[in-house]
């Protein structure tokens, strides 16, 4: 599968400092995981994707809303093919029990400190587990 952006861009880096004070580990696109996450956490089940306003067609930041006026065919459908390939990545993930965090590039320039981002990630990681336990639950 190819990616439409390259490894080690800046919001990855500032999600990774962001992230250090939870001492978690972590794999950086992880070969056998679907859609290869730019972050995942084998420990808490949960698969991170940073992804690029643009390229990704973020609806709700102005730069994944606005398209180049040149060849606007072609870059609508460049783009909803990421996003059809992002929802069958997460449609993936969540069917092996992996939850799925998207951090909008956007929400690294200012707009949201790295915090909250950190504390959704620990949320989310926290539903993962009490869906796990309840799955336990069940079967026992
Ligand atoms: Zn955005």
């Amino acid at each position: 599968m190819r990616s439409v952006k390259s490894t080690n861009t800046k919001p990855e880096e500032r999600f990774a400092a962001a992230i250090e004070p939870l001492a978690l580990e972590f794999t950086r696109n992880p070969a056998d995981i679907p859609g290869k996450p730019d972050f995942y956490f084998a420990s808490i089940g949960v698969a991170v994707f940073i992804h690029g306003c643009f390229w990704h067609g973020h609806d709700k930041c102005r730069r994944g809303v606005v398209r180049p006026k040149a060849n606007a065919e072609f870059w609508n459908a460049k783009i909803e093919k990421n996003r059809r390939r992002d929802r069958r990545v997460a449609r993936l993930l969540r069917n092996q029990g992996i939850a799925v965090y998207t951090v909008w590039e956007c929400r690294f320039r200012g707009k949201v400190p790295p915090k909250r981002v950190l504390n959704e990630l620990i949320d989310r990681s926290r539903s993962v587990l009490s869906r796990a336990e309840s799955i336990r639950a069940e079967t026992s």
